[in-house]
């Protein structure tokens, strides 16, 4: 019998002139991209961190600490394929994952359905079993002012008990 377990993630990242965007995996094509050791896709980190979380696996700074020259620059889909394997050594696999995006701009309506394919495939999972949302915040704070992105993720995982 499958056992399933679920995990939370959270970040956000300042938008900074001089940087490509990546969401969920997915260069966005923007004026500003996200700053960070990696290449600062919050979606993604979001995402390790809720299927690290499921797997009780603490956070991605234990595994990918931004200290480390190892992980600079480096594509978040690349420590995302990292974790991954973490979950296989453990019996563990995704099941599903809902995200939220929360960006004033760049606006993300058209990009939603991109980022969940991508999102699937990276997960092997199947397209029905991934949701992307995407919310701003009313003009509201540092991401209304279009200062940051934010991305939350729940993501289940399924264990052979
Ligand atoms: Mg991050």
């Amino acid at each position: 019998m499958s056992v399933l377990r679920t995990g939370i993630g959270f970040d956000i990242h300042r938008l900074v002139e001089g940087r490509k965007l990546f969401l969920g995996g997915l260069q966005v094509d923007f004026e500003r991209g996200l700053l960070g050791h990696s290449d600062g896709d919050v979606l993604v980190h979001a995402l390790c961190d809720a299927l690290l979380g499921a797997a009780a696996l603490g956070d991605i700074g234990d595994h990918f600490p931004d200290t480390s020259p190892r992980w600079k620059d480096v594509r978040s889909t690349y420590i995302l394929g990292a974790v991954l394997t973490m979950l296989k050594r453990q019996g563990l696999a995704p099941a599903g994952v809902d995200c939220i995006i929360f960006a004033e701009q760049p606006k993300l309506g058209q990009l939603k359905h991109k980022i969940k394919e991508g999102l699937a495939e990276a997960l092997g999972l199947d397209e029905a079993c991934v949701n992307v949302k995407a919310k701003t915040t009313e003009g509201l704070g540092g991401i209304g002012g279009s200062q940051a992105i934010a991305a939350q993720v729940i993501a289940t995982l399924s264990c052979k008990d």
